[in-house]
């Protein structure tokens, strides 16, 4: 069911996605602005197009036009010229951004007669093509039943998550956030442990440990963001501000940064000083909802 693909944007994400798609056994054409970036993929049996619209072109009505640029200026700047030859064709735009910005690109697409999903790319260029790898796909449900099996190529993982365009971006944000925080918290950890002459790789698999244990509570704490039912914790909000005073203050004793920490603290302050000290940590959802704790 693997049908042909024109890739636009071959840095280093797009490389990546046209060399799985040629490695899966997709007819691939490729085009870059800087035309050298292909040149390892025509090497490997990629059609090189002279323009994005000859790429479009060239993988005919049945195939499939993926867009994997640096941000939506470049997206707008390469799909407006293209016009009508977008009509009747399904875009998959890999390129990230926010939600407003992929639901733009359906706009267009929907007033050029043409088809648009979006996706999230959830992995890095190495790990593309692995079982692992996923690619989040939000938008036409008849386009996804037409090119998922030629997604999927991207990666084991990659699944449509809802017709709302703007949604893979979301779930990009959401996970992106996620990513931020567990780093941050990793390296702060790793500043604190270092100031005592332990290196970061002693620290990594305790780290390591620990997100484990937090990634299992997410299943409750989900269920209780849903049901709006912080009640009955494990832990209250006010044993967790006690100890984020103790990150705070071994980070001041130690010269390590303590922004970070405090700023954790004063978002958990916020709630306990508009009543939820006694729930579970769960209540900071609303909070980040603007529900709870106003600044
Ligand atoms: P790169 O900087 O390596 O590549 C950017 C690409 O965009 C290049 O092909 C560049 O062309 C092209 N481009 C930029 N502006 C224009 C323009 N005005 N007209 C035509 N082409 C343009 O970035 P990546 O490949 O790493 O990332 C691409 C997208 O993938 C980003 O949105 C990124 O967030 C996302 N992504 C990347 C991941 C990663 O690990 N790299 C992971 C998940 C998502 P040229 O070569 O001519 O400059």
């Amino acid at each position: 069911d693997v049908t042909p693909v024109a890739v636009i944007g071959l840095g280093l994400m797009g490389q990546a996605l046209a060399g799985a798609f040629l490695g899966g056994g997709a007819p691939t054409t490729v085009w870059n602005r800087t035309a050298s970036k292909g040149d390892a993929l025509v090497a490997a049996g990629a059609r090189r197009a002279g323009s994005a619209r000859e790429a479009v072109e060239a993988v005919g009505p049945d195939g499939l036009v993926v867009l994997c640029l640096t941000d939506y200026d470049a997206v707008r700047e390469v799909l407006e010229p293209l016009g009508g030859v977008l009509a009747g064709r399904v875009l998959v735009n890999l390129t990230s951004g926010t939600s407003a910005a992929a639901r733009e690109v359906a706009e267009l697409m929907a007033r050029t007669g043409g088809a648009y999903l979006d996706g999230a790319i959830m992995a890095t260029p190495d790990g593309i093509g692995a079982d692992d790898a996923a690619v989040l796909v939000s938008g036409d449900p008849a386009a996804w039943d037409r090119y998922g099996a030629t997604l999927r190529l991207l990666g084991g993982g990659t699944a449509r998550i809802g017709a709302d365009h703007g949604l893979a971006a979301l779930y990009e944000m959401g996970v992106l956030g996620l990513m931020w925080g567990v780093l941050n918290g990793f390296l702060h950890g790793a500043a604190l442990l270092g100031a005592a002459g332990v290196s970061a790789e002693a620290f990594a698999p305790v780290a390591r440990h620990g997100i484990g244990t937090v990634a299992g509570w997410l299943t409750d704490y989900a269920r209780r963001v849903d049901a709006g039912d912080h009640a009955s914790p494990d832990a209250t909000l006010e044993t967790h501000l006690a100890t984020m005073d103790h990150l705070v203050h071994e980070s001041e004793a130690l010269g390590v940064d303590a922004e970070l920490p405090r700023f954790v603290r004063e978002l958990a302050r916020r709630a306990a000083a508009a009543g939820h000290g006694g729930d579970e940590y769960s209540v900071m959802a609303d909070v980040f909802r603007g529900r709870v704790g106003a600044p």
